[in-house]
């Protein structure tokens, strides 16, 4: 891109029109108009049908063969008449991507005729090669057979793109042997596990009418959006998602003054087709807004079952890139795109409910609630001690790991943040102190006369804890934006299920031993916060005070890398974990750690060689035509008596050596291919591999500010974050 073309296309850009999106339609007429929802198959199922399907629902019983048909065929029917001609099992295999398989409604019959067809056996399972899908050594490809199956819990919709109109079916997608190869089916699988031990333990609270208890998310997405004439002349934009260089511009986001700023028209532009198909989609979109960074922006969902939100959230990122190209954007979902800049992230908002008892992480204000209350929170937060190092596996990726442990985002540490209040309350559980502050004739009694009224302000709020307590929910806030929020779901809902276990166990152990109920509560209150309260912290979450008290005093994990984290998934009590809770087997979990650190070992070489590429093929060639004009200047005028300052041309001639001999040694590291573990291989990815980017990525950084402007070949930072 020379200084013409360059320039041309700022120009253009800033005169770009706005997508037109007409008047917004209004919610009632667009909600969930392409979505198979139970009103719309209540409408047109037989009642014995209806019944069947939303007892399947309810229970997660398996669908009834001859109600599958009868189903499929009223889909069908629904579809067909909406314009669609194709169906797809949608599933979520285990990089952070959907997938889909798309399979046309046809049927040739005997005569040679052909009629649009969809039986229940395709609705209820399908096969797609699954071999094109990492599996982590489960199938070899010779059995490479895959099976999606239909997910009754979560609704049937219809996806409208330029070619046509297609009907999604969200499955799982096992092996042929019934092992999990996708993210679905352990969080169903997880689910499952902490209802059976929360239904455990309200029982043991005194509870008869139990209905089943599911979690809840509202995952909050981040992300930025770059025009297009930009990120498609940036090659590290394309493959990578992030800049591999970029000078910071002169102006970035010190001046506060983009959060909650004014929209811009053509984002809102943007934003409000997002949502129109989002609504259709019976997606609740709720909140957008301006991010802290210049260019980066949010759009937050009101939460729903976990299921349900996850495949939703997953359909949001689809939108939203989808979207963006229609309107001149790509959208970035990277957890770091531009180095110095905020990154990306995905707050999972998560609560535990049924609809006998509400929200069980929820103060409330009876005494009955609050001794429950009391239990679940301290089951969590026994969950996030025991399993920190999970919690920080299951969010470890190549990319997200710009965002950890940089001061900007939650740190690479687990740490529950609790508010003032909730800690000094279970800090005094520990104590035992209670007694004499709020007990009656000597006894702990957990009450709403022991319980400060919470405050729910948003004002009390840490932004520095990477795992927060916010008034009636945990915020996981070290999720990163590209990341499926299953992971993060399936994490919580198992570890909260482990914990439970342990309470009901201590509970029954207690009881039996006669002691009352409100002391045996407490009991297990105290125990745990001898054992567990460590991962309480309140401060800042960033300082290095609390990097040193984390590890020195406290004995909690500092996973800075994915190299450090993921190998956490191969240990003893991690296999335990998810084998008796029954959400992964062994074979399982090893195949996850296996896809995982080959999918960050690969980016990392990706990126790496990309690097060398764009060094070599434009960085490399910038510097020296900028060095071949100036250098002829001075040459020149030389000749003739005339001596200019040569120091830039010095520099720029220092600098290119320099980034050429970082290039040829990057080359030479990345050759080497002797490892003795994926383990070896990750760490020396973590430690050698990116710093020799890092080191690399100065020199041509540094060059930027030095070449000729109208010679540098990549749009700069200024231009990507600043120009919409
Ligand atoms: P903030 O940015 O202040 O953290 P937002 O309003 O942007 O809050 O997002 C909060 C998210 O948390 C929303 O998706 C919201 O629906 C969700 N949420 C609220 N209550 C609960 C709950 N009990 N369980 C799970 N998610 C919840
Ligand atoms: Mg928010």
């Amino acid at each position: 891109m020379g200084y013409e073309s360059r320039a041309q296309a700022i120009y253009r850009i800033t005169n770009r029109q706005s997508f037109p999106a007409g008047p917004p339609s209004r919610l009632e007429e667009l909600w969930g108009k392409d979505v198979f929802s139970l009103s719309k198959m209540k409408q047109c199922l037989p009642k014995a049908v209806f019944k069947s399907l939303k007892k399947t629902i309810q229970t997660g019983q398996q669908l009834d063969a001859s109600v599958a048909d009868i189903v499929a065929s009223a889909m069908k029917d629904w579809a067909i008449a909406k314009g669609a001609s194709y169906y797809a099992h949608v599933f979520y295999p285990m990089t952070n991507a959907t997938a889909e398989k798309h399979d046309a409604f046809v049927s040739i019959q005997g005569d040679g005729t052909a009629i649009s067809e969809f039986a229940g056996k395709l609705l209820v399972q399908g096969e797609p090669d699954g071999s094109s899908f990492p599996n982590g050594g489960i199938r070899s490809t010779f059995e490479a057979r895959g099976y999606t199956a239909w997910d009754v819990t979560s609704p049937a919709y219809l996806m409208e793109t330029d070619n046509g109109v297609t009907l999604c079916i969200p499955t799982v997608f096992v092996s042929w042997t019934g092992e999990a190869l996708d993210k679905k089916t352990p969080l169903l699988r997880s689910i499952s596990a902490m209802n059976r031990s929360a239904t455990r333990v309200l029982k043991l609270l005194g509870h008869t009418d139990i209905a089943p208890v599911n979690s809840s998310c509202g995952p909050e997405q981040e992300y930025f959006l770059v025009d297009s004439y930009f990120a498609n002349s940036r090659p590290d934009l394309l493959l990578a998602g992030r800049t591999l260089f970029g000078k910071p511009p002169a102006k970035g986001q010190q001046f506060d003054d983009h959060y909650f700023g004014a929209i811009p028209e053509r984002v809102q532009v943007f934003m409000q087709d997002v949502e129109q198909k989002m609504y259709r989609l019976g997606i609740p979109a709720k909140t957008r807004h301006n991010e802290v960074a210049p260019g980066q922006f949010e759009i937050a969902p009101i939460f729903e079952a976990a299921n349900v939100a996850s495949d939703h959230q997953q359909l949001t990122m689809t939108l939203l890139r989808q979207t963006a190209k229609k309107h001149g954007f790509v959208c970035l979902l990277h957890e770091k795109p531009f180095a110095g800049i905020n990154g990306s992230g995905k707050h999972v908002n998560w609560s535990v409910s049924n609809t006998t008892q509400g929200n069980l992480l929820d103060p409330g204000d009876s005494p009955h609630e609050n001794a429950q209350f009391l239990v679940f929170c301290a089951a969590v937060i026994r969950g996030v001690h025991k399993y920190g190092p999970l919690m920080r596996a299951v969010i470890a990726n190549a990319s997200n790991d710009h965002r950890l442990g940089a001061n900007e985002a939650p740190p690479a540490i687990m740490s529950v943040y609790l508010g003032s209040q909730l800690e000094t309350l279970f800090n005094q559980i520990a104590s035992g102190s209670m007694n004499d502050t709020y007990g009656k004739r000597g006894e702990m009694r957990i009450g709403v006369d022991t319980l400060p009224p919470l405050s729910k302000d948003a004002g009390d709020r840490n932004r520095t804890s990477p795992f927060a307590f916010t008034g009636n929910r945990f915020e996981f806030r070290a999720v990163g934006s590209s990341q499926s929020v299953s992971g993060p779901l399936i994490v919580l809902n198992t570890m909260l299920a482990d914990s439970l276990d342990f309470v009901g166990d201590l509970l029954e152990s207690e009881l039996g031993k006669g002691v009352e109920l409100n002391a045996a509560i407490f009991a297990v209150l105290k125990e745990i916060m001898h054992k567990h309260g460590a991962v309480i912290f309140g401060g800042d979450g960033y300082s290095a005070e609390w990097h040193k008290m984390a590890v020195e005093e406290r004995g909690l994990a500092n996973l800075p890398t994915t190299a450090d984290a993921l190998p956490c998934l191969t240990e003893k009590y991690i296999e335990e974990l998810f084998e008796k809770t029954g959400v992964l087997s062994p074979v399982e979990l090893e195949s996850r750690y296996e896809v995982y650190s080959e999918q960050y070992i690969l980016s990392i070489e990706v990126e790496a060689k990309l690097a060398i590429d764009m060094v070599k093929t434009s960085i490399y060639p910038a510097a020296m035509r900028h060095l071949a004009e100036m250098g002829n200047t001075v040459a020149g005028l030389k000749d003739m008596g005339i001596d200019l300052d040569r120091d830039n041309i010095k520099k720029v001639a220092e600098l290119t050596n320099s980034m050429m001999s970082k290039v040829s040694k990057l080359s030479t590291a990345l050759a080497k291919e002797d490892f003795a573990s994926t383990e070896e291989h990750m760490k020396y990815c973590a430690s050698t591999i990116r710093p020799m980017m890092d080191d690399l990525r100065e020199d041509a950084d540094a060059l930027e500010g030095e070449v000729s402007d109208d010679l540098w070949p990549l749009p700069t930072y200024q231009e990507m974050l600043f120009i919409k």
